[in-house]
């Protein structure tokens, strides 16, 4: 067990590391933040912040000295450089397991291999005919290119030949999968933690709203049966045991017509969709990751409240010309009832980035969402 006191160590500066860090140090953690720019989100609440880029193993090695174990908090973090770090410290959860969650093959290959249900797909390497790849599964259908994918970025939809045209001129020379396309009845996503020895806990499941491939609502408790939820929670479960996750794994899942899940992606760190967390459960899915890569004992994961989750993006912003004309309505979150507003310290906004979220907490699920729809147009001045 590393004991409060000890140092925990963050490889990646973004929000998620900024939450993380928020959370170790309310239960005593001394937070190190590694990060190629400095004056990240996270590195402005944390103690100390390292600024190298991810391939300088000097750099890393110093940092990986001075925590008791470290973690990540997004995917694209180099795996070789992490290799080193196993001979003079802990890294939680291992570099292989990012090794598999950060390529798209090689995830939903190995769901393939360990007969986890997931979206049917075919490989096309790099040079390789996509076009022979698209007839191979058929459309509609999504090419995705196998690294660096995330949230919608790096993926095109195939309904025929002219879209199939696009996707071999934007994937020409990459790596790509190339999936069916599910006409899906919702999205859903676990968190689940697990620690070394073995203990699993899952968070509520999370029903989850996507704008253009970019997370928009969660809402939780998921508006879904008990045996659709029993079955996501043991889905997760079961996967995160068998990538012997210590930490933190979010499974992304597709809930179709039929009552069928099928595993959209894998990502081994806290998760937007988990966001609902801080305000509406006993323990935050960022606590819960301290405490597993620490050792210390699982926190209670029970629901609070029914609630919503909003990702405030750029686009919140009023724009003219390309230009932020005016912030957004922020007083109209603060003063909601049971609504809380969550800012990641981000200077500017950018179209397509995420600038920080709010949470509404309301008596059922479908009235979180009403809400939290009708906040999130006046936080834009829409309404
Ligand atoms: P991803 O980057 O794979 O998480 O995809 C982002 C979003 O695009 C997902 O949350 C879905 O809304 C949509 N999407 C991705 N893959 C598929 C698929 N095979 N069929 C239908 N929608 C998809």
């Amino acid at each position: 067990m590393i004991p409060p006191g000890q140092t925990i160590g963050i490889l990646g500066g973004g929000e998620l590391g900024r939450m993380l860090a928020h959370a170790a140090e309310r239960i005593g953690y001394r937070v190190h933040v590694f990060e190629p720019a400095a004056g990240s989100p996270a590195a402005e609440v944390a103690a100390r912040e390292f600024n190298a880029p991810f391939t300088q193993v000097d750099a890393l090695s110093t940092f990986v000295k001075g925590c008791a174990v470290v973690t990540y908090e997004f995917e694209n973090v180099p795996v070789e450089p992490l290799w080193s770090i196993e001979k003079i410290g802990q890294l939680h959860p291992h570099w292989n397991v990012l090794e598999i969650c950060q390529n798209r093959m090689r995830e939903k290959t190995w769901l393939r291999k360990n007969g986890f249900p997931h979206v049917p797909f075919t490989e096309v390497e790099a040079g390789d005919d996509l076009h022979a790849g698209i007839r191979r599964m058929g459309t509609p259908c999504i090419v995705k290119t196998a690294d660096f994918g995330s949230e919608g970025k790096g993926q095109m939809k195939v309904t025929d030949a002219v879209t199939a045209e696009h996707a071999v001129a934007a994937f020409a020379k990459q790596r790509a999968v190339v999936e069916k396309y599910v006409d899906f009845k919702c999205e859903l996503s676990v968190i689940v933690a697990r620690t070394e020895a073995g203990d699993l806990r899952a968070f509520p499941v999370a029903e989850n709203i996507h704008t253009k491939g970019v997370l928009d609502f969660s809402i939780a408790p998921a508006r879904i049966s008990d045996v659709v939820r029993v079955e996501a929670e043991n889905l997760a479960k079961a996967i995160a045991a068998k990538l012997n996750v210590v930490g933190l794994l979010a499974v992304e899942m597709f809930l179709t017509d039929r009552g069928e899940i099928l595993v959209n992606e894998l990502a081994p760190r806290p998760h937007d969709s988990g966001h609902y967390t801080i305000d509406a459960c006993v323990t935050s899915q960022f606590e819960q990751h301290v405490r597993a890569i620490c050792g210390l004992p699982l926190g209670d994961v029970s629901l609070s409240s029914p609630v919503a989750m909003v990702n405030i993006l750029g686009e919140a912003w009023k724009w003219r010309e390309g230009q932020v004309a005016a912030p957004p309505n922020w007083a109209a979150v603060l003063e909601a009832p049971r609504a809380k507003l969550h800012l990641y310290g981000k200077a500017e906004p950018k179209i397509g980035r995420k600038m920080g979220h709010f949470t509404v907490c309301a008596d059922d699920a479908n009235r979180a969402l009403d809400n939290a729809r009708e906040l999130k147009a006046k936080l834009s001045g829409r309404s």
